[in-house]
């Protein structure tokens, strides 16, 4: 089960710059050649895979990308100007598709990866390109070749750097839709959440993606339940977010009980860092919550972080901590409203 991440998008190279008509004009000498210079070729869209991103979230705001046309030519033969190539940084893993998503049109593998995708048109001619022997005083010239356009669709898998670990009722759902731009159902009864539900979080200028794994637990590991399906979101994972309701009878034991489901799960997801977070904060007094949180370091927890996924009440040192197990990633520039609006755009999240 892979998930998408995915924008559409409009490309346009630039056109050429028309040639030039131009003549010299010198002192004592009536009629001068023909001097008028070829227009410059214009921008190519290139793309590169970079590191540093790893989603297509900013494409929903920036859909048309235009590389700039080419410069005139100009008179004393000289070519116009070359537009600068637009250069669109993609994550590693994106894949570009026809409009149709018929066809994979690049495949970005690894960092540093360039295609250009589409030329720019090519500078149209002057008209010194014009003289001949049989006309020595031509005025045609080109304009110059348009650019190339298309739409095309980027589509990226998304692998999460963080797992959200928890049993049912922790709020792992309520949690995620928090603090990402995710939509996971929140329900009353366990397993609501059939299928994990990445969300990207942006905090403080950077940027990751965070699963929550549902069903890991009781028999997840035996391959009876979905947890198995996951195992390419959890070997990425760098570090789990352990969620335990404060609320729950015993939440020492809830950690533990989770915690071999970890170490029986394998696959390296016991030695992850875990951050513990007693949720739920809003249930009880932080008298409650300290204790508990004792509780929990002397059952063997190494941090531990009070939160309340409803309130946003202590998410943010939460947030914080997870931040100081990625790798530096600076997001790009999006602003908080733009966030706000890709939590509407529920269906560009669909598993398939
Ligand atoms: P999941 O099974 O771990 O995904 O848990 P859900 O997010 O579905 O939450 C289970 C129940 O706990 C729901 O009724 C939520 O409304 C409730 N819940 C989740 N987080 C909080 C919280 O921070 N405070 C309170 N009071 N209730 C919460
Ligand atoms: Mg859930």
């Amino acid at each position: 089960m892979h998930f998408l991440d995915q924008a559409k998008i409009f490309l346009k190279s630039g056109a050429g710059g028309p040639g030039a008509v131009s003549f010299r004009r010198e002192k004592y000498i009536e009629y001068g050649g023909p001097d008028g210079g070829n227009g410059g070729k214009g921008g190519d869209i290139v793309f590169e895979a970079v590191q540093g991103l790893n989603t297509l979230i900013d494409f929903r705001y920036a859909q048309h990308f235009k590389a700039a046309r080419g410069g005139h030519g100009m008179g004393k033969d000289r070519t116009g100007p070359g537009a600068k190539d637009l250069v669109i940084e993609v994550p590693v893993g994106t894949q570009i598709l026809s409009e149709d998503r018929e066809d994979v049109l690049a495949d970005f593998t690894e960092v540093g990866q360039r295609v250009t995708f589409l030329e720019g048109g090519l500078g149209g001619r002057g008209n010194a390109s014009y003289k001949s022997a049989t006309n020595r005083a031509p005025r045609q010239h080109q304009p110059g070749e348009p650019g190339e356009e298309m739409w095309v669709w980027l589509r990226l898998k998304l692998l999460a750097d963080v797992g959200l670990v928890g049993l049912p009722n922790a709020g792992k759902s309520t949690f995620i839709n928090a603090v990402s731009n995710a939509r996971a159902k929140v329900g009353h009864y366990a397993f609501t959440t059939l299928i994990p539900k990445l969300g990207v979080v942006r905090h403080k200028g950077r940027e990751f993606v965070l699963a929550d794994i549902p069903g890991l637990i009781e028999g997840a590991a035996d391959g009876a339940g979905i947890g198995d399906r996951f195992l390419g979101h959890i070997e990425r994972c760098r570090v789990l977010i352990h969620l335990i309701d404060i609320a729950g009878e015993d939440p020492a034991q809830a950690m533990r009980v989770v915690r071999e489901e970890l170490a029986a799960y394998g696959a390296g997801l016991e030695d992850k860092p875990q951050l513990v977070a007693l949720n739920k904060l809003d249930l009880a007094d932080a008298e409650l919550g300290a204790a508990f949180a004792d509780e929990l370091r002397t059952a063997g927890a190494d941090e531990v972080f009070t939160v309340s996924g409803a309130t946003g009440e202590g998410i943010e040192p939460l947030l914080d901590a997870v931040l100081t197990y990625l790798p530096d990633r600076t997001a790009t520039e999006t602003n908080a409203a733009e966030i706000e609006e890709s939590e509407e755009d529920g269906d560009e999240w669909s598993p398939i």
